[in-house]
C-alpha cells in the first residue's frame, strides 16, 4: 500500500525568482519613476527576448490572448480560419473575438498537433489563414503547413504558448509562419507573471502591431487605427528579465524528470508516452503527457485521474473537453465528431502529469508507482 503524498502535488508550479532579485529590480523602477508605457525594462526585455528566441522582431504584450487577438487584426484576418480543437480555449476564442469562424481540423495521432495533411480539405473561398498550435511544445509540421498556405495564399499564425525556447535546426520556433504568439503566464516554462509576445520577420508588421497594442496612437495628435491596450507593465517586464536567467536550469531539471517518467512508464502496457521528435528539434520539456488506453491498461483515463487525487496527485486532462465540444462551438459543422475522430479519441485518453523543477526524482518515482498500481496486475 502506497501512502498518499502529505501535500497536494499539482500539475505545475510557477518558477519563483528570489525576493532579493525582485527587490533590486524594483529599486531600478522606483528610481526611474516609470511604471508602464514602453519604459526602460520593457525595451530591454524586448531586446533580450528577441535574442533569446532567435527571432528578428518581437513585441511584448500584457498576455498571450490579447497578443493573438492583435495578430489576427494586424494581418486583417476575416471569414474562416482553420485551427485545431485540441488546444486551450484562448486559441478559438481569439478568432471569435475577431468575428472569424474557427474551422476545426483533426489532429495527428502521434504529435497531437493539427494534421497538416488534412488542412487542404478544409479550405473554402472564405479561408484566410491557418492558426496552428505547437501543442505541449512539439513543433507542428511547419513545412507542410507553409506549403499548403503558399499554394492557397493563406496566412499562417502559430500559437506557440507551449513552445518557449523550442528550435528546429537551430532556428527559433517563432521564425516559422507569418506571426507566432508566446504566452508568459505564470504557469508556463518562462513567465512575466502575466504576459506574452508576438514574433515575426517583418519590420513593417512590427510597426503595425506596436500601434495596435497601444490604442492605435501614433503621436499626441494622431490615432491611426482602432487599437487595444496590450501593453506589458514595467514590473512584469523586470520580472521577465530576471526569469530569463532561470529558463535553462528549469529546463534541465525537467529533462531529468522526463527521463525518470520515461524509464518508469516506458514498458507499461496501455500507457502511451509523448512521441519523440526529429534529432534537430530542441524541445523545452514543459509538460509530461501520457495517454491511457483503457482496453490495454485495464482502467480508463478518468479512473486514473480520479484515483490519483486520492493520493494527492492532481493531474490535468489537457485538452479535454476539446474546443469543438464547448457550447459556443459545438454547433459548427466542423465540430461534428465524425470530422474529428483522432482528436476525440485522444481527448478521452490524455493526462498531463505533474512536471516542474521543484518536484524531486523520488516524487516522480512515487507518482509512477501509484499510477502503475492501477493497471492490470500481471
Ligand atoms: C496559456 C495559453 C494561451 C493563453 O495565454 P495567456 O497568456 O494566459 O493569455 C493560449 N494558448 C495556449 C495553447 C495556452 O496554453
Amino acid at each position: 500500500m502506497i501512502e498518499p503524498f502529505k501535500q497536494r502535488i499539482y500539475v505545475t508550479r510557477p518558477v519563483f525568482p528570489t525576493i532579493e532579485e525582485v527587490t533590486e529590480k524594483l529599486r531600478d523602477i522606483w528610481e526611474a519613476q516609470w511604471l508602464t508605457n514602453n519604459g526602460p525594462q520593457h525595451s530591454m526585455l524586448e531586446r533580450e527576448l528577441t535574442e533569446f528566441l532567435k527571432v528578428p522582431y518581437l513585441s511584448l504584450f500584457n498576455n498571450g490572448t490579447i497578443a493573438l487577438m492583435v495578430a489576427c487584426q494586424s494581418l486583417r484576418l476575416s471569414g474562416e480560419v482553420i485551427t485545431t480543437p485540441f488546444t486551450f480555449a484562448a486559441t478559438p476564442h481569439v478568432l471569435s473575438w475577431n468575428n472569424i469562424t474557427p474551422i476545426f481540423c483533426d489532429i495527428d495521432a502521434e504529435t497531437m498537433n493539427i494534421d497538416a495533411a488534412q488542412i487542404e480539405s478544409m479550405i473554402t473561398p472564405h479561408t484566410t489563414a491557418i492558426l496552428a498550435v505547437h501543442v505541449f511544445g512539439t513543433p507542428c509540421d511547419v513545412a507542410t503547413i507553409q506549403e499548403v498556405a503558399d499554394r492557397y495564399g493563406l496566412r499562417v499564425v502559430y500559437d506557440a504558448a507551449h513552445a518557449f525556447g523550442v528550435e528546429i535546426g537551430g532556428l527559433g520556433i517563432g521564425t516559422f509562419g507569418d506571426i507566432s504568439m508566446f504566452s508568459f503566464h505564470a504557469t508556463k516554462l518562462y513567465h512575466t507573471v502575466e504576459g506574452g509576445a508576438l514574433v515575426h520577420n517583418n519590420a513593417h508588421l512590427k510597426q503595425r502591431i506596436d500601434l495596435l497594442k497601444n490604442f492605435g496612437i501614433k503621436n499626441e495628435e494622431e490615432v491611426v487605427m482602432p487599437g487595444i491596450n496590450g501593453k506589458l507593465n514595467e514590473i512584469s517586464a523586470a520580472i521577465g528579465r530576471i526569469m530569463l536567467g532561470y529558463v535553462e536550469s528549469e529546463r534541465q531539471k525537467r529533462i531529468r524528470l522526463h527521463a525518470i517518467y520515461n524509464e518508469e512508464l516506458g514498458d507499461v502496457a496501455g500507457l502511451k508516452l509523448m512521441s519523440t521528435c526529429a534529432e534537430d528539434v530542441k524541445l523545452n520539456y514543459q509538460y509530461y503527457v501520457i495517454r491511457v488506453d483503457e482496453a490495454e491498461f485495464g482502467r480508463s483515463r478518468d479512473y486514473v485521474y480520479e484515483e490519483l487525487r486520492h493520493y494527492n496527485v492532481y493531474a490535468r486532462k489537457y485538452f479535454h473537453p476539446l474546443c469543438s465540444e464547448f457550447t459556443c462551438y459545438r454547433q459548427l459543422s466542423s465540430s461534428n465528431p465524425a470530422n474529428l475522430p483522432v482528436a476525440n479519441a485522444v481527448g478521452q485518453q490524455v493526462l498531463s502529469l505533474p512536471m516542474y523543477g521543484g518536484l524531486t526524482e523520488d516524487d516522480v518515482r512515487k507518482i509512477c508507482a501509484i499510477l502503475k498500481s492501477f493497471g492490470r496486475q500481471l
